[in-house]
């Protein structure tokens, strides 16, 4: 997988120490799948970590355990990355676009086998109800529509699983995430024939610029 947007040292450091809400938690994770080059920045995040907070308590060991188990299961599947030589799909592949931690939490059920909300035309949203303050969702987006422009309070974190979407910020693909704090404002669109789903995260409300937003915003409910 050819992954060109990573998560900040923030987001990684917060992960590291686990201070993320429960959306960008499991978001983070997914990202870490499918993403060597920040595996090895958390390694170091984490050995930063642990060497400044010197009286960790036995539960953190515990949870430092849990994510290298995880990444040990990880090592294990066959990813794209690991096979550089196989030939591009057109798309993204339905296996590839899932990441274990999504699939889990989504009790194995498909992107298609989903309860999803229409918020607009061509714009439809599940919501994952992780709690905590802001929102977890999938977002899919048809062909050519873009998600109204909006800008954020906090923290939005967007991993792309499946097509590619291109806004004020870059172009964003299969693997790829975009981790945006409050001072970026932007729009995204669907730039490919097919669906564009994402997995967001917020740790706090959306603040929608357009009218079309604004209107949309009290269905959306984040
Ligand atoms: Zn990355």
């Amino acid at each position: 997988m050819n992954i060109r947007h990573h998560l900040d040292d923030a987001t990684l450091m917060g992960h590291a120490a686990g201070t993320l809400v429960p959306g960008m938690s499991l978001l983070v994770g997914c990202h870490l799948e499918r993403c060597a080059d920040c595996r090895e920045r958390l390694a170091q995040a984490e050995s930063v970590g642990g060497a400044l907070l010197e009286e960790v308590p036995p539960v953190a060991m515990d949870s430092s355990n849990a994510l290298a188990e995880l990444f040990a299961r990880i090592e294990a599947e066959p990813f794209e990355e690991s096979r550089p030589t196989q030939p591009r799909m057109p798309g993204t592949p339905p296996e590839a676009a899932m990441p274990m931690l999504l699939a889990g939490q989504l009790d194995g059920r498909r992107f298609d086998e989903l309860d999803w909300r229409t918020l607009a035309p061509g714009v439809r949203q599940v919501d994952l109800h992780l709690g905590g303050p802001g929102a977890t969702r999938l977002l899919r987006f048809a062909p050519g529509v873009s998600v109204p422009h909006h800008s954020h309070r906090g923290n939005e974190l967007t991993l792309v699983l499946r097509g590619s979407y291109n806004d004020e910020v870059g172009r964003f693909r299969a693997g790829d995430v975009a981790d945006l704090d409050d001072q970026v404002a932007h729009q995204p669109l669907n730039d490919t024939d097919e669906d564009c789903i994402c997995l967001i995260a917020t740790d706090a409300p959306l603040r929608f610029s357009g009218l079309m937003g604004r209107l949309v915003q009290p269905f959306i409910g984040m």
